[in-house]
């Protein structure tokens, strides 16, 4: 898979190249008229005025992918391939191959958002976990960019839903929140990794990123339109309203928070495919398949629940 030069980059590529081409035409059409009084002899430069004009367009529609090719050439510092290592178990089941894979879009996803802590200090190890659950539920997707989100607030604990994370706050229950239509993502420090080494079914960090996910096709609905076409997204609509039957009656494993609404339900149910993926595939099959689908990974060939087992031990 390729990371750097996608097919969002060739897009970009060739549209940067389109709009300079264009700037510059009429660049050296117009100077005449626009310049004369600055300085006579104007017409003899034209084809320099319009090669300046080309170059700077062109350079600042392209500089994002320059500067992604910068970073991605970059090698991985040693500290980070071992705390990937001890604290991400996806990163650790890959094939050498995606493994490779993973480290660059880490480093990219890390070079191009900002992570601002709130009221607590954000050393590499957050950063890394941060970029995991980010990359962890789109690394399949071929071309994802996360074009929605600017920056990721990491508070300390829970907190309220007037962002206070203060202990006199008797009303802390949020464990993270993404804002439709804002670029921030708020992340619990503590939830964070709590989600990583506990792997009870959840993780708060992927759940709000597939919020964001959810969000790049305009709005944050349940309905990832982006990842089905038209017959999946009807058959997601059809095993969702039967998941939810079987939740309100109880016969469901789905942590009972995906009834709070549709894009809960798509965030909730996201979470379990990722953390607990064979136990899911036994128990929902329906909905692990159809999730397959729309996240483009078959996670219980990679999370195996042995695996996991001894994951979660060593962590303890
Ligand atoms: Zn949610």
């Amino acid at each position: 898979m390729e990371v750097v030069f996608t097919r969002r980059y060739k897009i970009n590529l060739f549209f940067s190249l389109a709009v300079s081409l264009t700037a510059a035409t009429f660049a050296s059409y117009a100077s005449p008229y626009l310049l004369k009084d600055v300085f006579s002899s104007v017409e003899n430069y034209q084809g320099g005025i319009a090669a300046v004009v080309f170059i700077v367009f062109h350079l600042s529609l392209t500089s994002k992918y320059r500067k992604r090719k910068k970073i991605a050439s970059a090698p991985l510092p040693e500290e980070w391939r071992s705390i990937l290592s001890d604290l991400v178990l996806f990163y650790r089941m890959l094939s050498a191959d995606d493994k490779y894979i993973f480290e660059k879009k880490v480093q990219i996803f890390l070079g191009e958002k900002r992570i601002t802590g709130i009221g607590t200090d954000i050393d590499t190890t957050v950063k890394l976990l941060v970029a995991s659950a980010a990359i962890i539920p789109v690394f399949k997707i071929e071309d994802w960019e996360y074009d929605t989100l600017g920056e990721i607030l990491v508070y300390p604990d829970r907190f309220n839903h007037d962002y206070s994370f203060s202990s006199d706050s008797d009303d802390r229950d949020v464990l993270g929140m993404v804002v439709q239509h804002s670029s921030s993502l708020i992340i619990s420090k503590k939830e964070l990794f709590k989600g990583f080494k506990c792997m009870d079914g959840g993780n708060t960090a992927i759940h709000e990123f597939i919020h964001k996910i959810d969000e790049e096709d305009g709005e944050i609905d349940g309905l990832p339109v982006l990842m089905l076409n038209k017959h999946e997204l009807a058959e997601w609509k059809r095993i969702r309203a039967a998941e939810i039957e079987k939740l309100e009656s109880g016969r469901s494993d789905l942590d009972s928070y995906a009834l709070s609404g549709e894009a809960e339900f798509l965030a909730v149910a996201g979470e379990y495919f990722f953390d607990h993926p064979e136990k899911m595939k036994e128990k929902n099959p329906e909905l692990y398949n159809i999730l397959k689908t729309i996240f483009k990974q078959d996670t219980a060939s990679i999370i195996k629940s042995e695996a996991r087992r001894l994951f979660r031990l060593k962590r303890k």
